[in-house]
């Protein structure tokens, strides 16, 4: 059977392990692969950037209630943020940066900014991949 190259859809000669037909096709599928995961990351950093830019205007000195709305109305994406803090009384602190904020009672968004001390409790994430013999991490 013929093999296709992916990227020209043309016949592939020559050795076995020949994913591409030519340099070009292999460095074209390549270069796209990046700028397509470069974009990626530009997308959200602007996401990151806007979010921070709004939590900033806020301007938070020690901690700022505001209504949750009022980060809505301005397009703030309460999906990305940049890190974690947890309080001593187990409450989340969610950062764009500098500026961070926690879900209050009645749609209530608690403005701070990120303090020195905030260091030592930052919340680090360790991803486990479960073995699928034992079920196990
Ligand atoms: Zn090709």
């Amino acid at each position: 059977m013929d093999r296709k190259c992916p990227e020209c859809g043309d016949v592939i000669h020559g050795r076995e392990d020949k994913i591409f037909c030519s340099d070009q096709c292999r460095f074209q599928r390549h270069n796209r692969n990046k700028r397509r995961s470069e974009k990626t990351i530009l997308d959200i950093n602007k996401i990151l950037r806007k979010n921070r830019r709004i939590l900033q205007n806020l301007n938070p000195i020690g901690l700022t209630a505001v209504r949750r709305e009022i980060l809505t109305r301005q397009g703030f994406d309460f999906n990305f943020f940049t890190h974690q803090y947890v309080t001593q009384k187990g409450n989340y602190y969610y950062f764009c940066y500098e500026y961070g904020y926690a879900y209050a009672e009645k749609e209530k968004i608690n403005v701070v900014t990120w303090q020195e001390y905030m260091n030592q409790q930052l919340v680090r994430y360790q991803i486990t991949i479960d073995d699928p013999e034992t079920n196990r991490p």
